[in-house]
């Protein structure tokens, strides 16, 4: 008997529009049917393991605007949504300017899958344990989307609807990722607790960024989010707003991270039950403000 662990690739038809005009038109008329793609490590273990089986495969990493790579202090950053996690997290831009995305991009799988899989891929595939996706909701992240009728751009606040579900509509297509100027001084980490060290979706994940804020009333603002434990990636809000209301001590750190693991609503899986993540999302949020609380002052 033989045994076949995941199913064989179906056929489909690949598809490399010349300009993003004939992308979008395309994908519009075929909402079904076709599926864009850029790294496709998403797209083609889904494909493989019979969870999708789209007739087209619409190949929109060459299209203009796709490798963009610019910083500029006043406008940020924008990352063309073709720009691979490697190229990423390799940039001194990103690494001195958003330390947390390079974090992030670093803690996906491995070398060799980061050198095909994008931030923008990460962010369309909506899934809620996105190892990016919290840095860029953490930077206040917007996308930039090309449909049928042009440009238009998208805050990554109150993108994701559910796992796998995005705003997006038949015939957009992601073009890039714009994070803007961060904070000054911002200090941030990524905590992710997978089942091993490196090279597994996480069972947990809390993307931490703080900075010191004259006009909060606690003098900081610190910046939450969590990943795999909600259906969507979590904006912990009331951590947040605690923390920049009150004084910001190891008592009220404690609080922030009860207030998080409040605002989550975890399932069980294989990678861990519903009860053990709440329990690690508490821990990890209390831990990521310790450590970029000692960050921003020098401790
Ligand atoms: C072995 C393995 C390990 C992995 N480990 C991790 C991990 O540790 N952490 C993690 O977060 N992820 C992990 N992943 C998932 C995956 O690598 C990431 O989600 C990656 O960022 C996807 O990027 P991509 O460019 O390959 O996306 P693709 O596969 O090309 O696309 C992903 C989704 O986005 C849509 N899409 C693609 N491009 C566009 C566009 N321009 N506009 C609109 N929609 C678009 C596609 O239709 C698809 O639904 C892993 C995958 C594999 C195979």
């Amino acid at each position: 008997m033989s045994i076949h662990a995941h199913p064989a690739l179906p056929e489909f038809e690949y598809l490399r529009p010349a300009t993003l005009a004939e992308a979008s038109e395309f994908l519009a008329g075929h909402p079904e049917e076709a599926r864009p793609f850029l790294g496709g490590t998403d797209v083609f273990v889904r494909m493989r393991d019979g969870f999708s089986n789209p007739r087209y495969l619409v190949d929109v990493k060459c299209l203009s605007g796709m490798d963009t790579f610019r910083f500029d202090p006043h406008e940020g950053l924008t990352l063309g949504a073709a720009v691979s996690m490697n190229r990423t997290a390799a940039s001194p831009e990103v690494m001195a300017h958003y330390p947390l995305l390079a974090e992030a991009c670093r803690s996906v799988a491995s070398y060799q899958l980061r050198t095909r899989a994008t931030v923008a891929g990460n962010i369309c595939n909506a899934s809620p344990a996105g190892d990016t996706i919290g840095a860029c909701l953490a930077y206040d992240g917007v996308l930039q989307i090309h449909g049928v009728d042009g440009f238009c751009q998208q805050s990554l606040a109150g993108f994701f609807l559910g796992p796998g579900k995005t705003k997006l509509r038949p015939g957009d297509v992601v073009t890039g990722v714009r994070l803007p100027p961060p904070p000054k001084d911002a200090a941030g980490v990524y905590l992710k607790l997978g089942r091993n060290r490196q090279g597994d979706l996480s069972i947990v994940g809390v993307s931490v960024l703080g900075y010191t804020d004259p006009a909060a009333p606690s003098g900081y603002r610190f910046r939450i989010t969590l990943a795999s434990v909600a259906p969507v990636p979590l904006v912990a809000g009331e951590a947040e707003a605690y923390l920049s209301a009150n004084q910001v001590t190891a008592e009220a750190i404690c609080k922030a991270a009860d207030l998080a693991a409040a605002a989550c609503s975890p399932i069980d899986d294989v990678r861990g039950s519903a009860l053990y993540r709440r329990e690690m999302a508490r821990n990890l949020t209390r831990k990521g403000l310790e450590q970029v609380w000692h960050s921003l002052n020098g401790a």
